[in-house]
């Protein structure tokens, strides 16, 4: 027989990044907005999908979404680097920035797609450690910037999985480091909407700071497949360079144009879920578990007397799935639970009482 071909080692090595997607009543796993968009924005879609001429390739600089998205964060289209969710806008900034002989700065613990995709892309990856709190930690920041001389240095506020907010002066702080020695700064900003300020205030014609956003989480359209950067017009330029011709197909353009024409109803639901986030905490606050305070629509949290992992199978045989953490940097033995409707929060505080009572 044949032998395999085998993938590049980096690869053969890599365990895969995925959130188990069983068959549940209550999915509380994945940060997705319990809520779907609102029906008028599907029935918008649905009418300008009639108009798409199928047989002809889609704008391939997808400006008027670039417009669009520019216009809500008072930019041009120019400054706009849009792809298929923000994990690709991630990987073309690696692609970019990054790969054989460069490096990435992660801040653990945080989003493990920002050293997942360094990886796929070769890059190397310099660790750091956020403080016992999981803020940042500004010393640490300038000791593994000084000596590992991070090409991208990655920040991610609210912060997944611990929903810290980082404090505006320490990104400056790091903008100003990271500037320091010619990297590139890419503060992950999924959450942004549920953060009083945003690294976007930072921004500049000669800054090396791009701010990622998404429409899966706040947005409500995770099944869209749409992210976005904002950043200087020529680091877009050199982006639009790596990213695969016509990559934004049309159903993409048009709905993430749509979408923006509702962001009443967006600010709404962060809203909503913002109270709902304090009731879930407090019925949390009842329990045996150690919390983080969240600054978004998750809450992290460590079962005090019984493993992480079991509590997940338990809850998970209540038809409730959260996500496992327990194996990752710094967590042991904790969970995350997505905020859900308050029908769903419900079915999550019962049956994690009953596995821990
Ligand atoms: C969910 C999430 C994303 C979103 O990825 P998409 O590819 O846009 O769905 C990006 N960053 C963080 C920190 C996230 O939690």
């Amino acid at each position: 027989m044949n032998q395999r071909p085998s993938p590049r080692e980096s690869v053969a090595l890599m365990a895969g990044y995925h959130s188990p997607q069983i068959e549940v009543d209550v999915r509380l796993n994945t940060n997705e907005s319990p809520e779907p968009p609102p029906p008028e924005f599907t029935a918008e879609l649905t009418t300008a999908l009639a108009d798409v001429a199928w047989h002809r390739y889609p704008d391939r600089s997808a400006l008027g979404l670039r417009t669009a998205i520019g216009r809500c964060h008072g930019v041009g289209p120019e400054q706009v680097f849009a792809a298929n969710g923000s994990n690709e806008v991630l990987q073309t900034l690696l692609l970019t920035y990054g790969g054989p002989a460069r490096t990435a700065a992660v801040f653990e613990p945080t989003y493990a797609l920002h050293s997942h995709l360094s990886r796929i892309t070769s890059t190397d990856v310099a660790e750091g450690r956020r403080g016992d709190d999981f803020a940042l930690d500004l010393g640490e920041v300038e000791r593994v910037l000084a000596s590992q001389r991070p090409d991208i240095t990655f920040l991610c506020s609210p912060n997944n999985p611990t929903g810290v907010v980082d404090r505006p002066r320490d990104v400056a702080t790091v903008l100003q480091l990271v500037t320091d020695i010619g990297g590139v700064l890419c503060v992950d900003e999924a959450y942004g909407q549920f953060a009083d300020h945003s690294a976007l205030d930072l921004l500049g014609a000669e800054v090396p700071l791009v701010v990622s956003r998404t429409y899966s989480k706040t947005w409500a359209m995770a099944g869209l497949r749409l992210g976005y950067l904002i950043g200087p017009q020529w680091l877009v330029e050199e982006l639009e360079k790596v990213v695969l011709p016509y990559h934004l197909d049309a159903t993409t353009q048009i709905a993430g144009t749509l979408a923006l024409a509702h962001s009443e109803a967006m600010d709404e639901r962060v809203a909503r879920l913002v109270q709902e986030r304090g009731r879930l905490v407090a019925a949390m606050a009842e329990l045996d578990v150690e919390m983080w305070p969240s600054g978004a629509n998750f809450v992290l949290f460590r079962p005090r007397s019984i493993a992480g992992t079991d509590v997940w199978q338990a809850l998970a045989d209540r038809s409730v799935l959260v996500r496992n953490c327990a194996s990752w940097p710094r967590l042991d033995g904790c969970l995350r639970v997505t905020i859900g409707t308050p029908t769903e929060d419900d079915r999550f505080v019962a049956a994690l009482t009953e596995v821990l009572t």
